[in-house]
Formats: C-alpha cells, structure tokens, sequence
C-alpha cells in the first residue's frame, strides 16, 4: 500500500536501533512518493523495519514514526489517537494538577510523533507542524486532541530562516470556536499570560518549569539578575522566592514588557523588580550592579553543527563575565539550549570559563529538560536543554 524506501545494505543498523531518522546516504531505492508521504522502510532484503514520512529533500530524507514488520495502514484515526492517549496520560500524573495547566502534550520523536509539537495552555493547544508529512495527519490529530478535552486548537507556522520543510499551513484556530490570542496560565501556582500569536515558540517556554521552580529555593534575601529573561518566568519564581531585588534583561522591548506585565499579575505594582531593555553580553560587561544569583538562559547560539565554534566562543564569554561579576558565595543558573552542543561540551565550556575567570566553582546541580519533553532514548538528538547550577566562591 505504501511505497518503499530500501536501504543499503548494512545501513539499516541505526533503524534496527529505533533511530527515527533515515539519512539520505543510507538510501539504495528512493520511493516514488511524494514530499510528506508516508513510506514504508525496508532493508535490502526487502523486510520491512517500519513507516516514515518522506522527505526528499532533506538530508534526514525519511523520519519514523513506527517500528513494525507488520504491513499497517495509518489512513484511520485510532492508531493517532492512542498516541495521542498515551502521550497525555504520562502528563497527567506528573505534570498538570490545580497549581498547573500548561505542558507540552506532544513532543515530536520524544513522543513518537516526529514532526509534531503541541503545547497546552488551559484549554487552549498551540500546534506546531515542523514537517510536510504532519499536515496529513492533522484532522486526526484535531479530533484526538478535542477527545481528551481540549476545546481550542491553535496552529503555530514555524517562521525561522533555516527552516525548509514547505510546511504551508496558516497560523489560527482552526476550530470552529476561538479563543483569544492571550491567555493567563498557572505553573507551579504563578501566573502568566501568553500571547499565543506573538510570542515565541508557542508562546512560553514551557521546558523552564522545573528548573525555575529549583530557583525559587536560592532567591530568598538575594538579588537576581535574570539574563535572556523574555516574558520573566525566572523573574517570577525570583520573586516569589522573596529576592529583595530581581532585574531582567532582554533585548526585546516586546518581551520586557510582558516581563513587567507577568511581575504585576503575581505581585502587584510595587514588587522589587525592573527590567532592563539591552543586550546582555554588554549588560552583564558594564553593570556595576553585585547579583548574589544570576541566571543565563541565551537563545540556541548553535541552530547547526558549524556554528558550533563561534556559539562555544559565545557561551564561554557570557558565562565567563558572569563568573567575574557575581558576588562570592554567588549562586548561578546556567543553561544551554543548543541542540548540537551537548552536556558534556556545555561543561566543558564552563569549566573554561570558570578557569579564566579564576573562581572556585562547584556543580551543585545538573538540569535537563521536564518530563513533558521526554527523550526517545534512541533519539539522543532530543535532549537539548541543559543547565548547572554553580556556587561561586
Ligand atoms: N529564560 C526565558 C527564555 C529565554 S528565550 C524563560 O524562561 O522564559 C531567549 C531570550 O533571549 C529571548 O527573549 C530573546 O529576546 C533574548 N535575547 C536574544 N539575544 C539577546 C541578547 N544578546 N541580549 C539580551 N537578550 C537576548
């Protein structure tokens, strides 16, 4: 029913290993499919190790969603809704509760679902299609989404430069009811508000959770800075740990006035907060400012493996600075949310810095990315997030 993609021979060992991701050097026979048609993979003897969308002109040119030997037909929806289903039951044990209601529900090959993002706020999913395969799948994925409650579906283009897939979906609700464009959520008892259409992402990062509620811990009598802080979810937490001064700084206007807005809806107008509008490398070079505790939380510097290089220059510079800026007994929060740079290199650069810098350091704790965003253990390419909390002699 499918049309085959075959293998070279001795080039099915990482899909025999579950690797989701076919690369075009591994390919004998290119199927005669389309741009985002399913296909089945089959080794050179022709058995069948399982389905993938088609991707021709990608370098990852088939990306798995299923292991099988057995001929399936993926046409109808229970096989997507059970996905959908167990997705969902591993967040509500752990994640949603009364104190919080945004997690992410779908996390693309974290989940078994290449290609596909979805992020709850409430009642409301923002959808994110990042391959053409996805777009045929989507009234499956609506339907399996509105079974588990979820009223409003909002789908989110992915607009960055380096991103090529001829995903052609537009941005908006698609159901027949919308919703507004900003909504006010709860994470671990704080509010945010979201602006869905504008924000980044799908609006907030929600991976930070865990990692800011650990903060909370560290802020009490302290002053914070909060470096990259976007819409201030580290600020927040900064605050309710009881900081007596928290600054946040981002280069974008928009993103400190949220910042602002999320501090006055947890603390009214008078809490011990600013936010500053500027870029942070110079920031945190001339503040003159003594921060008991900072937090780092840049952008992905490295969204390829060239630019590897110049982004390790550019984490060891900012956490570097940082070092010689914090005040002794200092308390921070690093974090690398590059892909291509992984743990053991984010330590690595770290540890340089530290050097340079000439502090003592101690790793107090190493942070990953919440269970909301689960790792396919064979897809080690999925663990992006990772930080290290310092103390600072
Ligand atoms: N810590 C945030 C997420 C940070 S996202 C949270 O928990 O929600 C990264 C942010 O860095 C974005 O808001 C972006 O505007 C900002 N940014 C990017 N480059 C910057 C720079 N050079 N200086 C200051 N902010 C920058």
């Amino acid at each position: 029913m499918y049309k085959n993609l075959i293998l070279k021979s001795g080039r099915d060992r990482s899909i025999l290993n579950r690797h989701p991701w076919v690369f075009s050097g591994a390919i004998k026979t290119m199927p005669s499919a389309e741009n985002g048609d399913i296909v089945a993979v089959r080794d050179n003897q022709q058995t069948l190790l399982g389905y993938g969308y088609f991707s021709p002109q990608s370098q990852i040119t088939c990306r798995m969603f299923e292991f099988t030997s057995q001929e399936m037909d993926f046409s109808a929806a229970p096989y997507w809704h059970q996905k959908i289903e167990k997705a969902y039951q591993l967040r509500k044990s752990l994640v949603t509760g009364p104190h919080t209601n945004a997690y992410r529900l779908l996390h693309a090959e974290g989940d078994f679902l290449p290609g596909i993002i979805a992020d709850i706020y409430t009642d409301i999913a923002v959808v994110q299609l990042l391959i053409k395969g996805t777009e045929k799948v989507l009234l499956h994925l609506m339907s399996g989404l509105q079974a588990l409650g979820i009223k409003h579906i909002y789908l989110k283009n992915k607009h960055s430069p380096g991103f090529r897939e001829e995903v052609v979906t537009p941005n908006g609700f698609l159901t027949g009811e919308e919703a507004g464009l900003h909504v006010v959520i709860q994470e671990n008892g704080l509010q945010f508000s979201i602006d869905i259409e504008k924000g980044q992402k799908t609006g907030f990062f929600i991976d930070q959770r865990d990692n800011r509620d650990l903060l909370r811990k560290y802020t009490a009598g302290k002053r914070v800075l909060n470096a990259f802080s976007y819409t201030g979810g580290f600020s927040v937490y900064a605050l309710a740990g009881r900081a007596t001064l928290v600054h946040s700084v981002d280069i974008s206007k928009d993103a400190t006035s949220i910042c602002d807005a999320n501090v006055a809806l947890n603390f009214g107008p008078a809490a011990a907060h600013q936010s500053i509008t500027a870029d942070c490398f110079d920031y945190l070079r001339h503040t003159t400012e003594a921060y008991d505790v900072m937090v780092l939380d840049p952008p992905a510097f490295a969204k390829n493996a060239k630019a590897v290089p110049n982004a390790a220059r550019g984490y060891k510079d900012l956490n570097m600075t940082a070092f010689k800026k914090i005040r002794p007994g200092g308390i921070l929060f690093t974090f690398s949310c590059s892909q291509n740079i992984d743990k053991d290199l984010f330590r690595k650069i770290v540890f340089s810095a530290a050097a340079d810098a000439g502090r003592n350091v101690r790793i107090l704790h190493q942070l990953t990315q919440p269970v909301d965003h689960p790792v396919n253990i064979f897809h080690p390419e999925g663990e992006y997030l990772k930080g290290l909390v310092l103390h600072v002699e």
